[in-house]
């Protein structure tokens, strides 16, 4: 077995933030550098100048066997370009053939939400599972499907959009343009939104934590409030929660997968939102009780499972391109010389190089 010293990178490149990490065959990050994102309004140069300081950055000169890209955006399905990207200036731009040109090195490019589920159901919370689909909840909701531990992808490359599925029909606008998607009813926002909607209702210790702004709140204060015990803020959990397991309920009706990954930042809530999500979940399954209802399962490799993800898809694509020793007997002069001898002698040589062959 060749040992090797390169480094698999794996580069997150998200709306604020880019993420560079070496992560080895385990899925263990072994370091990481990040960037800032220079923003939208930019030239697609200045991303890629992030990131190509990023990657410098966290080799520290090591040499480089391949860069797995996780972006923030719409991935064409064969992974060539970046369609749209809402934080990114990427518009259907060739990104990982213009990288792979740059650095000289193998790339892979896939959507942040399918390498964090990739990565799960490889490394973490799915990795026993064949059957994965995972949900990140952050201020929308993403996601990722893994069917016979392979990724879905779709036609387009968009599968796995889960936040837009309809749950309410006439609901809660959405920035997408329609109405009643799920993330308007669970998510951060979706968390947020509820809790500012009971300020001055109800007494609460989320109006002290705003200051009195309500527009002030954020996801991190609800979290600490229904630590402390603030009903208000464990209610808006409750809620987001029942609606999480409302969607869960539909992507299992969908795919029957043997166990669900919700990961994300919301998710660091834990049973606070899981349990009421299991109870939604088993009332709203159809045949509830003729089937195994998949267990909803924490993610375990946190805000760098796409990184981790993306590594792994560059070091199995360059697996699959390397010659492997068996082709290598078959193909290389040394091996024809040996077969030719073998043959001219016609003795037992002939035969071992005849299996050899036939492998
Ligand atoms: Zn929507």
């Amino acid at each position: 077995m060749v040992v090797t010293r390169q480094a698999y990178v794996g580069i997150d490149v998200g709306g604020t933030k880019v993420l560079a990490g070496i992560v080895d065959h385990f899925g263990r990050v072994q370091r990481t550098s990040r960037r800032t994102t220079p923003g939208r309004r930019v030239e697609s140069r200045h991303v890629e100048d992030a990131l190509t300081e990023a990657l410098a950055e966290v080799t520290e000169g090591l040499p480089v066997a391949g860069v797995g890209l996780a972006a923030a955006g719409f991935v064409d399905a064969t992974g060539e370009r970046v369609m749209f990207a809402p934080h990114l200036p990427w518009l259907d731009e060739p990104v990982r053939a213009r990288l792979e040109d740059r650095w000289g090195v193998p790339v892979v490019l896939e959507n942040d939400a399918t390498a964090a589920a990739h990565a799960e159901a490889t490394y973490g919370a799915g990795r026993h599972a064949n059957d994965v689909i995972m949900v990140t909840m952050g201020t929308g909701i993403g996601g990722g499907i893994i069917l016979e531990r392979r990724i879905h992808r779709g036609r387009n490359g968009m599968a796995g959009e889960f936040g837009h599925m309809q749950v309410v029909p006439d609901g809660i606008p959405c920035e997408c343009g329609g109405h009643g998607c799920w993330e308007q009813y669970s998510s951060g926002n979706a968390l947020v939104r509820y809790a500012r909607s009971r300020i001055g209702s109800q007494p609460t210790v989320l109006e002290e934590l705003c200051s009195g702004r309500p527009a002030d709140l954020t996801g991190p204060m609800v979290n600490a409030a229904a630590e402390d015990g603030d009903l208000v803020a464990q209610e808006a959990f409750r809620q987001v929660g029942e609606w999480l397991g409302v969607g869960l309920a539909n992507l299992v009706a969908a795919f029957d997968p043997e166990c669900l990954v919700v990961g994300g930042g919301v998710s660091a809530a834990g049973d606070r939102l899981l349990v009421p999500a299991r109870t939604a979940l088993t009332h709203s399954l159809v045949a509830a009780g003729q089937r195994t209802v998949p267990a909803i399962l924490p993610a375990q490799l946190g805000p760098e499972a796409g990184l981790v993800g993306a590594s792994d898809l560059v070091r199995r694509r360059v697996a699959a391109s390397t010659i492997s020793p068996r082709r290598w007997l078959r193909k290389t002069p040394v091996a024809k010389g040996l077969r030719a001898r073998a043959k001219a002698s016609g003795g037992t040589a002939n035969r071992a190089a005849d299996r050899r062959e036939s492998r």
